[in-house]
């Protein structure tokens, strides 16, 4: 068994909430004050992701781009590589996809800001 220890982020309380783990199986959550973080804190011992957010090389500035679903967290340094070995040029409007399925489950890499 080990436990892991998680401050819950769904919302300002910020429960403490530890996790007793066997393997990568849950045994016991406790700290917790709702079901919503009962998930959190699940998702979070045991497979912890990220929105990703960070920016793409242009011709002559930075483009600020962002995951449009959690990806995750163990992976973000993978995905940081081809995020850094991309290049783009004007036009681009907010929302376009800069990198489509990064990570093989839909999740695209996309513009956060207008590039004219
Ligand atoms: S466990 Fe529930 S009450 Fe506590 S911080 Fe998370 S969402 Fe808020």
């Amino acid at each position: 068994m080990t436990e892991k220890k998680v401050i819950c982020t769904v919302c300002p309380k910020g429960c403490r909430i530890t996790v007793v783990l066997d393997g990568n199986n849950v045994d016991n959550i406790n700290g917790n004050l709702c079901v919503r973080g009962k998930k959190y804190a699940t998702d979070e011992a045991t497979e912890p992701r990220r929105v990703l957010t960070t920016t793409v090389r242009t011709d002559n500035t930075m483009l600020s781009v962002r995951s449009t679903a959690s990806l995750k967290k163990d992976k973000i340094s993978d995905y940081m590589k081809i995020i850094n070995a991309v290049k783009v040029s004007a036009p681009i409007s907010i929302g376009d996809v800069i990198i489509e399925n990064i990570d093989g489950e839909g999740t695209d890499i996309i513009a956060t800001k207008n590039l004219i």
